[in-house]
């Protein structure tokens, strides 16, 4: 069926919702009409912007960046609820649908999104149309009504000459939470935490639920001490775990705080700089509070660019992998390699991992990528294999968020198969904490992997505070001392402790102990005398391109 541009131009132009029409980095290519009246922005105004840019509503593209990757294999619409803010300052509750539209490559070419209000704060309130004030799952208030108690502390404040403070709350990767565990279990923890969060307050103080997993808390204080007081009774709260369903479930939070009068004076600017200090938290690996400062804004902007590149990286090559060996202490012979991922960005050099791994977790973008190191690590060592050089174990890095999707286990099974590697050529790193996040969830995934015959690693030991209980639970072949421990080890005598037993624990346990970030010969000296023998670090060899790694695993030893 062949439709003319002009009467599907028509058809969209005469949508009572807003529409817009994205390209594959979410940048708007057009708008209806709807969208215009709505928002009050011109089309010139927003071409070329994403979403993110156009409307102020952290909820909406969370939402949208983070469920665009993910629900790929399943599904390709995505539909939210949102709250956005019009040129004028309006708030916007809206109930939108996105749908994705994809290439022969599957991969996303388009977003159309199609967005239906359900309210305008201002205008529909004066029109006498009830708005509802509360959120319906939690019985929290809604954005709405937090707007109105803000400005009401506000004006109370301007009184009193003390301080409001304003928390913005988000749990830390909530998303794998619904996606991997189903809705439902996200709503029950979501109801969970928002009485949590009541009780942490006084009766005078708000707390409100935003959309999704963020909630906001409006407090009248006496000095901003007081909202450390409150940050850090939520962050244990939260640290106390969750039982759902019987399912054990730990959450950590991400927590920022804006001030007023000190931040800004403005509602929407405090809610805006509150949030901005709560992505920076997440950004440092959460389970923490922070209060908003100047810098955040710059850090902002670099984050939006970084995922906007991020979406194309892939399509344009600009990934390589690199290898580190893994050497053996007492012969130097090369006994494996950790591949590492490098992020050559155009006109930007080289993008070290940890700048782009986590947003590229949060975003969903993890997915694909991760699949590309999977196949390009297997193709590597397919290559050394085809040059006669014989290759070594390979450990590929696995984000948390890709164990909450069964189909890492056919990914990388079926990969392994499309190259035919035997499996033991094959470890995955995974990090202590993301194997804690659902323990039972990842025993399974775990137990996949070992009847596969592929090899596990607990990347990072010693930083996720799992307890031992959980240690033997969990099926896994080695531990990664983490290198923060290694790195002070002559002078600081409890990270050489904890070296040590996590050592012992190893042995006692049959695991294989890796020491990560050897950079010098007393570290080697300290680890040969505690028995570690395989280790990876500077004083060998940093990660280097493939070509240079197959160079050295056809000597097969390191030469110092
Ligand atoms: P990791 O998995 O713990 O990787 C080890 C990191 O330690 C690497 O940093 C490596 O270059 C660094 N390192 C090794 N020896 C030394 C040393 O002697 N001194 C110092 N200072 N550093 C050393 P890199 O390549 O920057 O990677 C950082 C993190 O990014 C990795 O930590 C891993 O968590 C993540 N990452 C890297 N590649 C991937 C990937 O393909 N997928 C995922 N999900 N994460 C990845
Ligand atoms: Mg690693
Ligand atoms: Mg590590």
């Amino acid at each position: 069926m062949n439709v003319d541009t002009e009467l599907l131009n028509a058809i969209i132009d005469n949508s009572k919702d807003a529409i817009v029409i994205s390209d594959a980095n979410n940048s708007i290519l057009e708008v209806n009409v709807a969208f215009i009246k709505l928002t009050g922005y011109e089309k010139s105004e927003v071409k070329g912007i994403t979403l993110f840019n156009v409307c102020y509503a952290e909820s909406h593209t969370t939402t949208l960046f983070e469920s665009t990757e993910q629900i790929t294999k399943e599904d390709s619409t995505i539909q939210y609820k949102s709250t956005m803010r019009s040129k004028n300052g309006e708030a916007i509750w809206a109930d939108s649908t996105t749908h994705i539209i994809y290439d022969e490559y599957k991969q996303p070419v388009l977003y159309l999104t199609i967005m239906r209000t359900l309210a305008k704060l201002d205008a529909q309130c004066n029109q006498g149309v009830r708005v509802n004030h509360y959120d319906p799952l939690t019985n929290l208030p809604n954005v709405f009504l937090l707007y109105d108690r803000l400005e009401q502390t506000i004006i109370s404040a301007r009184r009193t000459g003390n301080p409001v403070s304003l928390l913005t709350f988000g749990l830390d990767r909530f998303t794998v939470i619904n996606e991997g565990l189903g809705f439902h279990v996200g709503d029950m923890v979501i109801k969970e935490v928002g009485a949590r969060l009541e009780k942490t307050i006084r009766k005078s103080d708000t707390v409100a639920r935003l959309a999704g997993d963020r909630f906001c808390l409006v407090m009248s204080i006496t000095v901003a001490n007081d909202s450390v007081v409150v940050a850090e009774k939520i962050l244990n709260a939260m640290n106390e775990g969750f039982l759902v369903q019987d399912r054990e479930i730990n959450l950590t939070a991400s927590i920022g705080i804006s001030m007023f009068p000190t931040d800004s004076e403005d509602t929407n600017t405090l809610l805006l700089l509150s949030e901005s200090a709560m992505r920076h938290v997440k950004q440092n690996g959460g389970n923490a509070y922070q209060f908003f400062s100047t810098e955040m804004n710059e850090k902002a902007r670099r984050r939006i660019e970084i995922e906007n590149n991020l979406r194309t990286a892939i399509q344009y090559n600009e990934f390589i992998l690199y290898y580190q060996p893994k050497v053996n202490i007492e012969t130097n012979a090369i006994v494996g390699a950790e591949a590492l991922l490098r992020w050559n960005k155009p006109g930007g050099g080289i993008v070290p991992p940890n700048e782009f791994i986590p947003i590229a977790e949060e975003s969903g973008l993890i997915a694909l990528i991760g699949q590309w190191v999977i196949q390009r690590a297997c193709e590597d060592i397919k290559k050394w294999q085809e040059h006669g050089v014989s290759p070594v174990r390979v450990s590929i890095n696995v984000a948390g968020i890709q164990l909450r999707n069964k189909d890492i286990i056919t990914q990388v099974k079926e990969t392994i198969a499309k190259y035919k590697i035997a499996p033991n050529y094959i470890e995955l790193e995974i990090t202590e904490s993301s194997l804690i996040l659902d323990p039972q969830r990842a025993v399974d995934i775990l137990n996949a992997f070992q009847e596969m015959g592929v090899h596990v690693s607990i990347d990072d030991f010693g930083t996720g505070y799992s307890s031992l209980s959980y240690l033997s639970r969990f099926p896994v072949n080695t531990l990664k001392i983490d290198r923060e421990f290694i790195k002070d080890i002559q002078e600081n005598k409890n990270n050489a402790e904890i070296t040590r037993a996590i050592i012992g624990l190893s042995k006692s346990l049959k695991l294989e102990v890796v020491a990560e970030g050897a950079e010098n010969v007393e570290h080697i000296n300290f680890l040969k005398a505690q028995d570690c023998t395989t280790v990876q670090g500077f004083y060998y060899s940093r990660p280097i391109p493939p070509e240079e790694f197959e160079k050295l695993l056809s000597i097969g030893y390191i030469h110092i």
